[in-house]
């Protein structure tokens, strides 16, 4: 087969790269991909807002499947645009998208069909809120509906945080329409963990688990980002609460999908709290997850280019995905001023090749001469791959203590949860 994957960051270079290695795939193009991406795909200048161009290199070219990354393209319908005309994709129609595209959305069709997640309200009125917030009391949890990178939750501590947070998002415009309207839900207790899914419209196979670290800073503190390193397997979420999951919470979802008249295809990502009376949806994203998706394909052992085929044409079989047993750290490597800001043109050193213990993910580089340098929040993804946990996340940092680049930052306690 010959695959467009759809996207520049991190995500879409391990996807390219575990679709470059599967026996069923010919040829991997990225649309626009990045330099670093040219080691598993050949890069195609387009922008997958260009639909007709777009269309046209895909037909020309005789692609037989689109992967589609990143979220915006999603919720902006790609899919739809490309299945009108025959082309297979993996990931959702834009009606799917929104289980990640709105919020209220996601939350309402819970409630309908009875999956676990936190008690909520929704606001378009700032005191309307505010009286909510005064009710319930904190730690509550503040979220603009739309998308805002990330970057769109306040875990309140006290009522006059979360009260500000309301004033940001619904007076300040802080996300624009995004934050016109916003889901306000009970804090939820317990330990987070990632749960991926390939979904073929009513079949659904679990992928491994991995966690994530969200906050900027070690011992998890410090503002919210992209996420900044995960790993896998994640033993919080046990055999037993992974099945639990996915029979009160991936299961019903797909079916209630397919009931609404909108199937989901395409990976289906649950964030979960384990809380004392079992997971929890913190939030569903439409798609692969950044950086799980890093630790999660290398333990991949199924053929990628045959399953994510198997999604678009509705043929998925449970035994295609399986997985090795050995484990995965990802360290994301953030370049200065970031999550606020981030810093562009800091030429990277150091080796950034790949080995069979350790890969470079690309999140935000270019190539400016003989030398990579930073272009975004998060720069690089170093991932470390042993028989257990420890010899990944040694041969992970390994590999960090050889790069460097001006203001570089990294947390150096990914994984340490697992330990506990
Ligand atoms: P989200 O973008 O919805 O995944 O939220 C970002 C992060 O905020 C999550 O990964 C959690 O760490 C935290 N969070 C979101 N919702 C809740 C909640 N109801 N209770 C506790 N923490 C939450």
């Amino acid at each position: 087969m010959k695959i467009c994957v759809i996207g520049n960051g991190g995500r879409e270079h391990a996807i390219a790269w575990r679709l470059s290695i599967s026996p069923s795939v010919e040829k991997v193009y990225a649309v626009p991909g990045s330099a670093a991406m040219s080691n598993c795909a050949e890069l195609v200048g387009i922008d997958w807002s260009q639909t007709d161009l777009l269309i046209r290199f895909l037909k020309d070219n005789k692609i037989d499947l689109v992967v589609v990354g990143p979220e915006a393209p999603l919720v902006a319908g790609l899919a739809d645009k490309l299945n009108a005309v025959g082309i297979p994709v993996f990931g959702p129609s834009k009606a799917a998208a929104q289980l990640e595209g709105s919020k209220v959305f996601a939350k309402d069709l819970m409630k309908k069909y009875d999956i676990p997640t936190a008690a909520y309200g929704v606001f378009s009125d700032v005191d309307e809120a505010k009286q909510f917030i005064a009710k319930t009391g904190a730690p509550i949890v503040v979220k603009a509906d739309g998308l805002a990178a990330g970057k769109g939750v306040v875990v309140a501590m006290t009522v006059e945080e979360a009260n500000a947070a309301v004033d940001d998002m619904l007076s300040g415009n802080r996300f624009g329409e995004a934050g016109s309207t916003v889901v306000i839900e009970e804090f939820m207790k317990g330990e987070e963990a990632s749960l991926l899914a390939f979904v073929d419209g009513k079949t659904v196979v679990p992928m491994i688990a991995s966690q994530d670290h969200k906050r900027i800073f070690d011992g998890d503190k410090g503002p919210n980002t992209g996420g900044m390193g995960t790993y896998a397997p994640a033993p919080v979420l046990t055999d037993a609460l992974r099945d639990e999951a996915m029979n009160s919470i991936l299961e019903p979802m797909v079916a209630a999908m397919e009931q609404e008249g909108m199937p989901y295809v395409g990976c289906l990502y649950a964030g979960l709290m384990i809380t004392n009376e079992g997971p929890k949806v913190v939030e569903f994203n439409a798609r692969f997850g950044d950086p799980e998706t890093q630790v999660v394909l290398p333990l991949l052992e199924g053929d990628l280019g045959q399953i994510m085929m198997a999604c678009a044409t509705g043929t998925l079989k449970v035994d295609m995905v399986k997985w090795k047993d050995s484990s995965a750290a990802c360290v994301i490597l953030a370049s200065k001023g970031y999550p606020e800001t981030s810093s562009k043109g800091d030429v990277i050193l150091g080796e950034l090749v790949q080995y069979d213990t350790s890969i470079i993910f690309h999140s935000g580089t270019k190539l400016e001469g003989e030398h990579y340098v930073t272009n975004g929040g998060r720069v690089l993804g170093v991932v470390g791959l042993g028989k257990d946990l420890r010899t990944a996340l040694d041969r992970a940092y390994e590999r960090v203590n050889h790069i460097t680049f001006k203001g570089m930052q990294y947390r150096k306690d990914i994984g340490a949860k697992a330990f506990k």
